[in-house]
């Protein structure tokens, strides 16, 4: 991002937030050359948060990535490609409301498996028993009971 005051490259966020009910994010930033303050605003389909994976690196999400993680735990599911697109835009809303510039990775996989609980019962446990790694079988077994007393309508 320029500064428009002298033009230079190194301007740093000082401030971020949502605005217009998450659609755009209006950005406080400072320039690190001739210290003039400014207000950008940015549509939020630009901020994606940076993703935090285990090991402390960094990367750009990936809608790609997303939408095959979600499809490969559908595979043969009764549910239409147009729900999984409504999945992923929920995804993505939520991920950018947080208004975080950078968010853990496993907020992503938190969010597949609400969705996934809500389209599919089978896909929610394919997609949880690899995102989970559960131990056993028994781990397992307790899933679905759990998921079963939950549909049953406590
Ligand atoms: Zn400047």
């Amino acid at each position: 991002m320029h500064c428009p005051f002298c033009g230079a490259d190194d301007t740093k966020v000082i401030d971020s937030r949502l605005v217009a009910e998450g659609d755009s994010v209006r950005r406080r930033r400072e320039c690190q050359t001739c210290g003039e303050r400014f207000t950008t605003f940015e549509t939020a389909e630009l901020v994606m948060p940076y993703l935090i994976k285990r090991d402390g690196t960094r990367e750009p999400f990936n809608e790609d990535k997303l939408r095959r993680g979600l499809l490969r735990a559908l595979e043969k599911r009764p549910v239409a490609a147009e729900e999984v697109e409504n999945a992923i835009h929920h995804i993505k809303h939520r991920l950018r409301t947080t208004g975080e510039r950078e968010v853990p990775a496993q907020m992503v996989g938190e969010e597949v498996m609400a969705e996934l609980k809500r389209l599919d019962a089978v896909a929610y446990v394919r997609f949880a028993s690899v995102y989970r790694d559960f131990q056993d079988v028994s781990e397992f077994q307790e899933e679905i009971r759990r998921l079963n007393t939950e549909s049953s309508g406590a």
